[in-house]
């Protein structure tokens, strides 16, 4: 049997289901780059909890978008940010201000990140070895974070994973648009003192 776990936002109203979980249709990375710490400390100051490691570090399982389907919550709670107009969409739960999924802001890009956080771990353990750790030079000031890896390789199956996409009509589904092209929610564009406020320095 396919192993699908739930993924879920911190308080439980907004869940979800993502469809055969294993090495190979998906990769773990970590990201501690400066737009994953911003969403990451934006959401804390609108009330949600610090889901950033102590290096700044997010944790990401990076699928494809029609693996998801929302099963409680997503018209109630699904709203999305970009910290800037043409940023990364980066959905989050409001209940609870839970980060759900980062994704590019077109429909043929398929790809999406989700933070490991909405897991259970028997999940996280199902995803294979950590596959990449990026963006070190922008980890947290005083940290230790791992030197980068693995950023080709995973760039490269991202690519490949993009192409096999297209080939498949399947795939062209994703809960995030609708059949006409749009977001489900449109996102909010954070201005540049919003961003400037929740981007550490380094
Ligand atoms: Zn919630
Ligand atoms: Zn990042």
């Amino acid at each position: 049997m396919l192993f699908a776990p739930e993924y879920s936002c911190h308080c439980g109203k907004l869940r979800a289901t993502i469809h055969d979980v294993t090495p190979s249709t998906g990769n773990l990375a970590r990201c501690h780059c400066l737009d994953c710490q911003a969403f990451a400390i934006w959401l804390t100051g609108q009330g949600g909890a610090d889901v950033l490691d102590e290096s700044g570090g997010s944790e990401l399982f990076q699928t494809l978008a029609w693996r998801l389907d929302f099963t409680q919550g997503k018209d109630e709670y699904l709203q999305a940010i970009r910290l800037s107009p043409k940023g990364m969409i980066r959905w989050y739960a409001s209940c609870c201000h839970s980060p759900i999924a980062n994704m590019m802001g077109s429909k043929s890009m398929s790809l999406i990140g989700m933070p490991t956080c909405g897991f259970h771990e028997n999940a996280i353990d199902k995803m294979g070895p950590m596959r990449a750790s990026m963006f070190a030079k922008a980890a947290r000031k005083g940290s230790t974070p791992p030197d980068d890896f693995g950023f080709l390789p995973v760039i490269s199956r991202i690519l490949w994973r993009q192409l096999k996409a297209k080939m498949r009509a399947k795939t062209r589904y994703s809960p995030f648009w609708t059949e006409a092209g749009e977001t489900i929610v449109a996102p909010k564009i954070l201005t540049l003192d919003e961003r400037k406020a929740v981007t550490p320095k380094v």
